[in-house]
């Protein structure tokens, strides 16, 4: 099967052609931002018509939550003028071919799953860390999305109670203190300033600001990974974002989970997808739904 994917992020939208989790035709456009709604319906139909005659099913992984077909997410001022964007029935303009759309950490999940020896691992979470903290989370060998397409939001769990203010609205999420705008939010008040990157730069040479900072998000990350596992009896999870995947950051996670008692343990690992994850991912998933005729 030839799959149309899309991966409709807040930066820029990515599109191929997937067949058996190859990529081809890959393009790439900037999200819109002024007059959203109208730019974005316009570019799914140049988009669509572009591989026009060359697919049997459109998979799209977005930014947000996917409820029923509709963008939103959970603090929709965050989409600007996208928010409660009706994205199903915009692609569906232009084909009569099967249309799925999912979140697209829950996409990347798929992906990564794929990689795994399902009949060992029925359940397991990829975690990305990176801008922010998202999460996917299979379920006895299946994605879990939720009635309201929520699940996987595990970034908003929480991780400190007096921690700083979310961009959700509510204090102390796991993103709010592991993400990399949350190592930002501290380290651009330093003398001198230093973005993320520099601040690993320096936790690799072992300062002790930095170290601290990092050590804090890799603390909430260890613990997001014993709540999976003790809520969702997880047996593997899977680590990636720019964050999560800089240098020295997951040996730190390990180290914390080591310390825990051993129900809230797992092995953890590095994702093996890159920025594509998304795009393989949601093909995968939409394959299997065709297949379980689901979609
Ligand atoms: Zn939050």
């Amino acid at each position: 099967m030839r799959c149309l994917a899309l991966d409709i992020g807040g930066t820029k939208i990515a599109s191929a052609i997937i067949e058996n989790g190859v990529i081809e035709q890959r393009r790439q456009i900037t999200t819109p931002q002024d007059d959203a709604a109208t730019a974005m319906h316009q570019a799914l139909a140049e988009i669509v018509r572009h591989y026009e005659g060359q697919f049997d099913a459109v998979a799209v992984a977005s930014t947000g939550i996917i409820n029923n077909g509709i963008l939103t997410a959970l603090n929709p001022k965050n989409l600007g003028g996208l928010a409660d964007f009706p994205l199903k029935e915009s692609i569906a303009r232009h084909t009569d071919k099967p249309i799925g759309l999912l979140n697209d950490v829950q996409a990347a999940v798929c992906a990564e799953y794929a990689q795994q020896d399902k009949s060992a691992v029925k359940n397991f979470v990829f975690i990305t860390v990176s801008t922010g903290v998202g999460g996917g989370i299979i379920l006895d060998g299946q994605l879990s999305t939720g009635p309201n397409g929520v699940v996987g939001h595990i970034g908003h769990s929480l991780a400190d109670p007096n921690g700083p203010l979310c961009g959700c609205g509510r204090r102390g999420c796991v993103e709010a203190v592991a993400a990399g705008r949350a190592i930002e939010a501290v380290s651009s008040q330093w003398n001198p300033p230093l973005s993320p990157k520099e601040v690993f730069e320096q936790f690799r040479k072992q300062d002790e600001k930095a170290t601290a900072l990092i050590r804090r998000s890799a603390a909430a990350i260890a613990n997001l990974v014993a709540d999976m596992v003790i809520g969702l009896d997880v047996q593997k999870v899977v680590i990636g974002g720019s964050v999560g995947l800089a240098e020295g950051y997951l040996p730190l996670v390990q180290a914390y989970l080591d310390e825990m008692p051993k129900f809230y343990r797992c092995p953890l690992e590095r994702a093996v997808f890159g920025g594509d994850a998304g795009l393989i991912g949601a093909a995968y998933w939409v394959e299997e739904q065709l297949r379980q005729n689901l979609l």
